[in-house]
């Protein structure tokens, strides 16, 4: 199988460490309701797993769940509730929407504050061996000690530090915070602010900056290294390039990550779909309107890399193909499963070129309409079974 690796920008031959594949997916901060971005993001890694799986290999499978941020504080204080009242809250929704949409759960699903303490001995290997430096309570990650740390940023064509500056600055980074060397300069804990929550820290009072999170809870649930990381385009920078830089100086190994795999955008009437523009086409919405498998055939009929927009017709469509599918369980029943080479190689095929799923799903349609002309239950049974590596229920 091949997979596009965004830090060599190419197609490689995957090959994991070990018979178990070791995957970790950045996961989402609680504040707010699941939109189709981030179904988008979870069922493309559901369906990579499931293939990783059907092709034999054992998974572990690690998700974190980012729940304290500032986010989660600024909108709890709007809802006048704690934070982690809200986080409890949107933690179960989200895993509710996921459920329902047939992705199956991460082995680990991990929380930022039930990590803190080895958060804090990776921020103290960091601080003696040079990279970082306290200031005010706060402890801050030396860009300038890392002279590899552009490597994410220039693979995705961020060529100067200050292409790199301000695409942080627009995920978080306060360029301005005078307790900083430079603004580029990352939070690996920060002082606690006034009615903050805080753990206690050889620093003083405070919590975890969001990248040393990542780069924790994958070294701790998954090992120095590991096969794939992964989650959506936008972590590429800075987040990821973060990642890197802590775990390999807290590790000594490089490299920290084999295969980096970044999902494309969904957009809405021309704009990316996000929270702060309030285009959002959410995940319990359309399941009022749409089965599960209708919305994970929209999902698989887009390529995980590329960022498409969802339009009506394009659901009508793969609802559809859905309906397709359950004739073909009319026809088939309860047979468990079929034999049909042909069909199968044509699948694998697409599947090991970079999990081409928009390829599968039109490869399974038209098996589906030739199973229900030809009353071939052989066939239909076969391309049932296809489906389900595609998180399909029919
Ligand atoms: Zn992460």
């Amino acid at each position: 199988m091949k997979l596009f690796n965004t830090l060599t920008q190419s197609l490689q031959d995957f090959a994991p460490i070990d018979d178990t594949v070791r995957v970790y997916v950045c996961g989402v901060t609680p504040y707010d309701t699941t939109h189709l971005g981030h179904a988008f993001t979870y069922a493309s890694f559901d369906t990579l797993m499931r293939y990783l799986e059907y092709k034999g290999h054992k998974v572990r499978y690690v998700q974190n769940v980012t729940d304290i941020d500032d986010d989660i504080i600024r909108k709890s204080r709007e809802l006048n509730m704690t934070w982690d009242e809200l986080g409890n809250r949107e933690i179960e929704r989200f895993l509710g929407d996921m459920d329902a949409l047939n992705l199956r759960r991460p082995a680990v699903y991990a929380r930022a504050t039930e990590e803190i303490e080895r958060i804090i001995v990776l921020i103290q290997t960091l601080l003696e061996r040079g990279f970082a430096y306290e200031s005010e309570g706060c402890v801050f990650f030396d860009v300038h000690k890392d002279p590899e740390f552009d490597i994410m940023a220039q693979a995705i064509g961020l060529h100067s530090y200050q292409a790199m500056l301000t695409i942080a600055n627009e995920h978080g980074n306060f360029p301005n915070d005078t307790r900083k060397n430079d603004p580029l300069d990352f939070v690996l804990w920060q002082a606690q602010a006034p009615g903050e929550p805080a753990w206690e820290s050889p620093w003083g009072p405070g919590r975890p900056g969001w990248h040393i999170e990542c780069s924790s809870m994958s070294m701790h649930f998954l090992g120095e290294q590991i096969d794939i990381h992964g989650g959506g385009v936008d972590l590429a920078f800075p987040h990821h390039a973060c990642e890197i830089a802590q775990s390999e100086h807290v590790s000594g190994k490089a490299p920290f990550v084999r295969t980096w795999m970044h999902v494309g955008m969904v957009y809405q009437d021309g704009e990316k779909m996000s929270k702060s523009l309030g285009n959002l086409t959410l995940v319990r919405n359309l399941l009022k309107e749409y089965s599960a498998d209708a919305i994970r055939i929209l999902l698989d009929s887009h390529h995980y890399r590329y960022p498409w927009e969802c339009f009506p017709q394009d659901l009508q469509n793969a609802a559809e193909t859905a309906d397709l599918f359950t004739q073909v369980r009319a026809l088939v029943g309860p047979t468990p499963r079929g034999e049909d080479q042909m069909l199968r190689d044509l699948f694998e095929a697409a599947m090991d070129n970079d999990l081409n799923t928009p390829e599968v799903v039109l490869l399974l349609k038209h098996a589906a309409q030739d199973a229900l002309e030809q009353k071939n239950t052989n066939l239909g049974a076969e391309v049932l079974h296809l489906t389900t590596v595609l998180g399909l229920r029919a």
